[in-house]
């Protein structure tokens, strides 16, 4: 009787474990085919900071990139047959309903001067262009660049991009700072650059909040990226301009594997948000 009953458990057992593969088998090969298609839909927006091979700068690791890995990362995009552009240019294929399929767009905060001395060189051999994100307060120091070199990458085909006045972070601030940090990073940019209209901006940490976004939107910016990895299609980016999706590349030790699990997980996560999960969430708790 025992015996029996043993039988009829492993059996049944048996038949569960069947099945669920079995289900899991269907499903699996649906998902992989979906996720195939769901991945010509948007472009991932990638996060670099600095990138070169300053001595002497005590860089934390996730700011410093040097420049062999980063041009690693150009050339393995330029092989998989990426288009690599500025967010501007991302958002009016978004906008105007183009293909994204093997699109990138590439941000780089804080306006660091490596990034004319180093990424403008790099960018210009691979075809490539890329968005600058600058601090009003701290360009033209030592580590910054200055209005010269910046003039150089707009006329290059940059694109310049605002990250605030003075690097506050947007969402803990004291809402009074609010037109400064924003209103005034424009109009200052404006008057230095002959009239060039930033549009889009960086949230410095990417630290923001409702009060942020109708803020960003009545002085003028027409999109915002965050630090919430996921791709940017033509839908996230018509629900929610102020929130572009982003994912940070910094040099992890893993060399160009590294660099393609990142890109990877622009699509993976931005998937998963499609099936009503958002790994940021999870992401978040261990973050901060
Ligand atoms: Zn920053």
């Amino acid at each position: 009787m025992i015996k029996k009953l043993c039988y009829g458990v492993l059996a049944l057992l048996l038949l569960a474990v069947v099945g669920g593969a079995g289900a899991w088998f269907v499903n699996g090969q649906r998902w992989q085919e979906e996720y195939a298609a769901y991945r010509k839909t948007g472009a991932p927006v990638l996060m670099y900071h600095a990138v070169g091979e300053e001595e002497g700068v005590e860089w934390p690791a996730s700011l410093l990139m040097k420049p062999a890995l980063f041009e690693s990362h150009l050339r393995y995009l330029k092989e998989q047959g990426y288009t690599i552009v500025t967010v501007e240019t991302l958002a009016h294929r978004l906008e105007k309903g183009e293909s994204v399929d093997k699109y990138v767009a590439l941000s780089f905060d804080d306006g660091y001067k490596n990034n004319h001395g180093v990424v403008l060189p790099l960018l210009k051999k691979y075809d490539a262009k890329g968005s600058f994100f600058v601090i009003n307060k701290e360009m033209g120091d030592k580590l910054h660049m200055n209005e010269a070199e910046i003039k150089e990458m707009i006329a290059a085909g940059m694109e310049l991009g605002s990250h605030t006045y003075s690097h506050g972070p947007l969402g803990k601030i004291d809402t009074k700072y609010l037109v400064w940090e924003l209103d005034t990073s424009r109009y200052w940019l404006k008057k230095k650059f002959d009239g060039y209209i930033v549009r889009t901006l960086a949230y410095p940490n990417g630290s923001y909040n409702p009060t942020v976004v109708a803020a960003a939107k009545k002085y003028g910016f027409y999109r915002a990226l965050t630090g919430h990895v996921g791709l940017n299609t033509a839908a996230t980016y018509a629900a929610a301009p102020m929130e572009m999706y982003r994912v940070t590349v910094a040099d992890d030790g893993n060399g160009l594997e590294g660099f393609k699990k990142r890109l990877e997980q622009a699509y993976f996560f931005g998937f998963l948000q499609t099936k009503g999960l958002d790994v940021n969430i999870i992401r978040d708790i261990f973050i901060h």
